[in-house]
C-alpha cells in the first residue's frame, strides 16, 4: 500500500508530484533547520484516489492518526485540547503553483472549550475569540459552501456600531458577538451546526480542499495555464504559528530580490498583528518589509539571513511567507518565485556572476516565449491625460493604438481608409475575422485565453486583451464604458497592451524594444543596459551550444539582411512567388494566357532577367551562406483577377467587353479549384507548364554566375515544393541539372547548387527512402504536413472551430503553433531515419512556422535536424531555444 502521509521531516523539494510545492518546500524548509512549525503533509495521490472514487483511500485514515499523534506528542498538547489546544492550518498546495484557486483553512482545532484555553495560555482573550471567529468564517465558506458575503457583512455591521472601520479595534467582546452571529449563519445557510469536534473539523477541511481541485474557477484556471487536469493537490496539516497576538507578531511576504528587475534587495509587505490571510485580502493597509527593521530588529535580520539561505540553497529567487509570534519568526511558505521576463534574464546572470549556477543552468533558466516576449514593441513611458481604464487578459502580446471600433466592418472600413483601429467586441466570432486582420489590435471583455479572439489573435501575431470584464461593450451604441463612470465612443483612441493586459484611453506612445535595438546592431552589450548584456551573454552561450543552425525565411535583400543581423546562417525558405506580385502580375497574366510556345516563351523571357535581380540581391545579403529557392508553389490563378469579380466586370460590359477580359475570364475559369490547396500547385505546376521552373532555376544559376563572377560567395540550394512522389522529383530534378550544366557551360563559372525537396505531404514522408536517392536535401514543410496530416485547411479551421477544439482538450494548443509531435512529428520522423539511410548525410532542414516555435524546435533537436528556418524576427528565439534543446 502507498504510504499517504509524510511528515515535514520527511519530504524534500524534489517531491512535488507527491506532495504538491508547498509541502514539498515545507519539508525542505525544516530539513534545512529553518523555522517551520512542524507538520505533516497528505499526498496528492490521496486526493487522486478520493476524486476518483469518492472516499478516501483505506489507511489513510490510521496513517493520519498516527502523524497526528506523533506531532501532538511534539508539541506537548493535542488537537483542540480544552486547557490548551493545539490549533492547525489545512492547506491546499498542488504540484503547480495556483495562486488563489484553491482553499485553506486556518485555526482548526477551536470550539467553544479550547477558545478559553488559548485565551488563558496566550493571556489575551481577543486574540482568542479573533482566531475562532476566523474559524468559523473560513470553514463556513470552504467547507459548508456558505457566501463568505454574509461573514463580511456581519464584521462590517459590527464595526458600524462601535464607529470604526479598522478591525484593530474590535474588541474581545465584538469577536463573541462575531463568534455567536457567525454560528447562526453557519446553521441557516448550510442546515448544520459548525462541528465541535477537533478532529472533525480537520477531517471535513481536508476533504474540502481536495475538492476544491474541481472549482470551477480552478478548472478554469487549469485549461489557461495548461495543468494537467489529474493531478490533484495535496493537503497540509500545519501546526498555527499566530501573528495576530498584538504588536508584537504580524505577518508578511517577501521576495529575495525585485521580481521586475532581479535586483537584490528587501521587497516584501508586512502586517502587525494580523493572520496570514490578511496580508492579500488588503484588508488593513501593510508597510513596506523595510519598515519591519524598525518594528523589530531581531526578526528582521533573522528574516534577511533566512533569505540568503534559501537564496543560496535553491540556487534562484524565492518568494516567501512568514509570520512573527511574539517576536520568534515563523516560515510558513517558500517556492521559486515568478518573475516578469525582463528578471529572468537579469537573474539568471546574476546568479552566474555570484557563481551559483553556471551557464548551461543560466540558458535553462530562460526561455525562447520570454525572449520574445522582451522583442515585442512596447508602450513608452506613460502621458499626459493617458488614463488606465482597465485590466484584462494577456491574451497576445504586443503594445496597440488606435481608434475604437466596434465592427468588423467598420474596422475594415477605417482601416482602408489608412486609420488604425482596435476592434472591440464583447466576444468575437469567426464573422469577425475581417475585422481581425484589419485592426492594430482586439479587446474583448468576454472569454479566456482561449477564447475566439485570443486564439485567433495569437495565431496572426496580433496583440489582444481579452476578457476585460470590468468593460461593458454595447455594439449598437458603439460605445463601451469603463469603472469610474468612463465612456468611449467609436473613435476614441485606445491603447492596449497585450503583454500586461492593461487598456488606455487616449495615446500611448510605441517605441522599439531595446533587446530588438541590439539585434539590429544599434545597442550593444557595453552600452551599459543590464538586460541587454544579459540577453547577449545568454544567447552567446546558446549559439555556442546549438547542434542546429538556424535559418531564416526571406524572400527580398532586406530581410536577408536583418535576419542575418539576428543571426540567421542561411536562409531556410526563399519563396519565388512572392516576386510575381506588384507589377509582375501582368507578366504570369501572359504566361498563362499565352497561346502557342511563343507567346509563352515571350513570357518566360520577360520574367527571367526580373528574377535573376531578385537572386542577385538576396545572394548579396547571405554572401557565404546557404540560401535555399523553393520553385513556384502555389496555384496560378491566385495571380488573376477574381472570379466573382471578373464575371461581373464581363456580364456588365456585355457586347463592349474588352476581349483580354473575356480570355481572363475563360482562363480564370478553367483554373478554379474546389480544393487549391491540394489542386495545381507545387511540382505539379513545373510538370504540366513547359518552361516555367526551368526559367526559375536558370534565373538562379545566372544570378549566382553573375556573383560569382564579381567575387561573391553564392550558395544556391534549389528545393521542389509539394513532391509525393520521387518520379515527380527526379523529372524536374533532371531538367534543373541540365540547366545548371548549361549555365555552367555558358558563363564559365562553376557555381555548386544543391537540388532537394520539401516533405510536406504524407506520401513523401513515407517513401522518404526513395526520394533520398533523388534529392541532396529535405526540408520538412510542416505547415502544409499538418494540413495534409490532419486534412485541416489552414486558412478554414483556426477560426472555425479552433477555440472549441482546445476547450475540449482535443489539443492543447494549435498544430499550426506547435508541432504535433504524435502525427506530424512521427512522419518527420520517419523520414528523417529513412532518408538518412538511404542517403548518409542527408541536409535535413525544417521551413514550417514551427522553425521559430520553442517546443518545435526542441522536437526538431531530438530528430537531429541540421536546422531549423523560421521568420528573421524569430531568429533569436529559435538560436537561443536551438542551445537550450543542447543542454
Ligand atoms: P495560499 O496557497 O493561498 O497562499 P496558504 O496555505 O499558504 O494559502 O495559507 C493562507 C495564509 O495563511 C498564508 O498567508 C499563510 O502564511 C497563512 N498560514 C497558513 N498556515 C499557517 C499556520 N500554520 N500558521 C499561521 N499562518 C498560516
Ligand atoms: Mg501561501
Ligand atoms: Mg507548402
Amino acid at each position: 500500500m502507498p504510504k499517504f502521509v509524510y511528515d515535514f521531516t520527511e519530504g524534500n523539494k524534489d517531491l512535488k508530484d507527491l506532495l504538491g510545492g508547498k509541502g514539498a518546500n515545507l519539508a525542505e524548509m525544516t530539513n534545512l533547520g529553518l523555522p517551520v512549525p512542524p507538520g505533516f503533509t497528505i499526498t496528492a495521490e490521496a486526493c487522486r484516489h478520493y476524486l476518483e472514487h469518492g472516499t478516501l483511500p483505506d489507511g489513510l485514515a490510521e496513517e493520519v492518526n498516527a502523524h497526528l499523534a506523533a506531532l501532538e506528542k511534539a508539541m506537548g498538547k493535542r488537537l483542540g485540547q480544552p486547557d490548551d489546544p493545539l490549533l492547525v492550518s489545512v492547506r491546499s498546495g498542488a504540484k503547480f503553483s495556483m495562486p488563489g484557486m484553491m482553499e485553506t483553512v486556518l485555526n482548526v482545532g477551536l470550539n467553544d472549550e479550547s477558545v478559553h484555553g488559548l485565551a488563558r495560555q496566550a493571556g489575551d482573550e481577543r486574540f482568542a475569540w479573533d482566531s475562532y471567529r476566523r474559524l468559523i468564517q473560513m470553514f463556513g465558506k470552504t467547507v459548508l459552501d456558505v457566501d463568505g458575503d454574509l461573514f463580511e457583512d456581519a464584521v462590517e455591521d459590527v464595526k458600524r456600531a462601535r464607529g470604526t472601520d479598522d478591525d484593530v479595534d474590535l474588541t474581545a467582546d465584538d469577536f463573541k458577538e462575531l463568534v455567536d452571529r457567525f454560528k447562526t449563519i453557519v446553521r441557516e445557510q448550510a442546515g448544520r451546526d459548525f462541528p465541535t469536534d477537533p478532529r472533525e473539523q480537520m477531517d471535513l477541511a481536508t476533504e474540502a480542499v481536495f475538492e476544491s481541485w474541481n472549482a470551477p474557477r480552478a478548472i478554469l484556471y487549469r485549461r489557461q495555464e495548461r495543468i494537467p487536469v489529474d493531478l490533484g493537490t495535496a493537503v497540509n496539516i500545519c501546526s498555527m504559528v499566530f501573528g495576530n497576538m498584538g504588536m508584537d507578531s504580524g505577518t508578511g511576504v517577501a521576495f529575495t530580490r525585485d521580481p521586475a528587475s532581479g535586483h537584490q534587495g528587501i521587497y516584501g509587505d508586512y502586517l502587525q498583528n494580523a493572520q496570514g490571510e490578511d496580508v492579500v485580502a488588503g484588508i488593513r493597509n501593510t508597510v513596506p518589509l523595510t519598515e519591519l527593521e524598525r518594528i523589530d530588529k531581531a526578526s528582521y535580520d533573522r528574516l534577511l539571513e533566512i533569505m540568503e539561505t534559501l537564496e543560496n540553497h535553491y540556487r534562484d529567487m524565492c518568494d516567501i511567507e512568514f509570520t512573527i509570534e511574539r517576536g520568534k519568526l515563523w516560515m510558513l511558505q517558500t517556492r521559486v518565485g515568478k518573475r516578469t521576463a525582463a528578471a529572468a534574464f537579469r537573474i539568471a546572470c546574476q546568479l552566474l556572476d555570484q557563481g551559483l549556477i553556471d551557464a548551461d543552468e543560466a540558458a535553462r533558466r530562460v526561455t525562447g516565449d520570454q525572449l520574445a516576449q522582451l522583442m515585442f514593441p512596447r508602450f513608452a513611458s506613460r502621458v499626459d491625460g493617458v488614463k488606465k481604464i482597465t485590466k484584462g487578459m494577456n491574451a497576445s502580446p504586443g503594445a496597440a493604438v488606435g481608434k475604437a471600433v466596434f465592427t468588423s466592418e467598420r474596422a475594415v472600413e477605417l482601416a482602408e481608409a489608412g486609420e488604425d483601429v482596435i476592434l472591440v467586441r464583447r466576444e468575437t466570432n469567426p464573422d469577425d475575422l475581417s475585422g481581425m486582420v484589419a485592426a492594430k489590435g482586439v479587446l474583448t471583455s468576454r472569454g479566456g485565453k482561449t477564447s475566439h479572439a485570443a486564439v485567433v489573435a495569437r495565431g496572426m501575431g496580433k496583440t489582444c486583451v481579452c476578457g476585460a470584464e470590468e468593460l461593458d461593450v454595447d455594439v449598437k451604441a458603439g460605445t463601451f464604458t469603463a469603472p469610474g463612470g468612463v465612456t468611449v465612443r467609436e473613435g476614441d483612441v485606445v491603447s492596449i497592451d497585450g503583454t500586461s493586459g492593461d487598456v488606455y484611453l487616449g495615446e500611448v506612445p510605441v517605441e522599439d524594444s531595446p533587446v530588438v535595438r541590439y539585434f539590429e546592431g544599434e545597442l550593444s552589450a557595453a552600452d551599459g543596459d543590464e538586460l541587454v548584456t544579459a540577453v547577449d551573454r545568454v544567447m552567446a552561450h546558446a549559439d555556442a551550444r546549438a547542434a542546429m543552425a538556424v535559418r531564416a525565411n526571406a524572400d527580398n535583400p532586406e530581410d536577408a539582411a536583418r535576419a542575418r543581423r539576428f543571426g540567421a546562417e542561411g536562409i531556410g525558405l526563399c519563396r519565388t512567388e512572392h516576386m510575381f506580385l506588384g507589377d509582375r502580375r501582368q507578366l504570369v497574366e501572359q504566361l498563362i494566357l499565352a497561346e502557342g510556345d511563343a507567346e509563352r516563351q515571350a513570357a518566360l523571357d520577360a520574367l527571367e532577367p526580373l528574377q535573376k535581380q531578385d537572386f542577385e540581391g538576396i545572394f548579396a545579403a547571405m554572401d557565404g551562406l546557404p540560401v535555399t529557392i523553393r520553385l513556384i508553389d502555389p496555384p496560378l490563378h491566385e495571380f488573376l483577377p477574381d472570379l466573382t469579380e471578373l464575371s461581373v466586370r464581363v456580364a456588365l460590359a456585355g457586347e463592349g467587353a474588352d476581349p483580354k477580359d473575356r480570355r481572363l475570364l475563360e482562363a480564370v475559369t478553367r483554373l478554379h479549384e474546389q480544393n487549391p490547396m491540394l489542386g495545381l500547385r507545387g511540382v505539379r505546376l513545373g510538370l504540366v507548364i513547359p518552361g516555367l521552373f526551368g526559367m526559375q532555376v536558370r534565373a538562379i544559376a545566372e544570378a549566382a554566375a553573375a556573383r560569382k563572377a564579381a567575387g561573391g560567395d553564392p550558395r544556391p540550394e534549389i528545393m521542389i515544393p509539394l513532391v509525393g512522389a520521387v518520379q515527380e522529383l527526379e523529372a524536374v530534378r533532371d531538367e534543373a541539372r541540365a540547366i545548371l550544366d548549361g549555365v555552367k557551360e555558358s558563363t564559365g563559372v562553376d557555381v555548386p547548387a544543391l537540388v532537394g525537396t520539401m516533405i510536406e505531404l504524407p506520401r513523401a514522408a513515407l517513401t522518404a527512402g526513395q526520394i533520398a536517392e533523388a534529392a541532396e536535401f529535405f526540408s520538412f514543410g510542416t505547415n502544409d504536413l499538418t494540413q495534409t496530416t490532419w486534412g485541416f485547411s489552414r486558412d478554414d479551421v483556426e477560426a472555425a472551430f479552433f477555440s472549441r477544439y482546445l476547450e475540449l482538450g482535443i489539443f492543447g494548443v494549435s498544430p499550426f503553433e506547435t508541432l504535433d509531435r504524435e502525427g506530424v512529428g512521427r512522419l518527420v520522423r520517419i523520414a528523417a531515419e529513412e532518408g538518412r539511410r538511404a542517403r548518409p548525410g542527408i541536409k535535413l532542414g525544417i521551413c514550417g512556422e514551427h522553425g521559430g516555435d520553442p517546443d518545435s524546435v526542441h522536437f526538431c533537436h531530438e530528430v537531429g535536424l541540421d536546422y531549423v528556418s523560421c521568420s528573421p524576427f524569430r531568429v533569436p528565439v529559435a538560436r537561443l531555444e536551438a542551445g537550450r534543446a543542447a543542454i
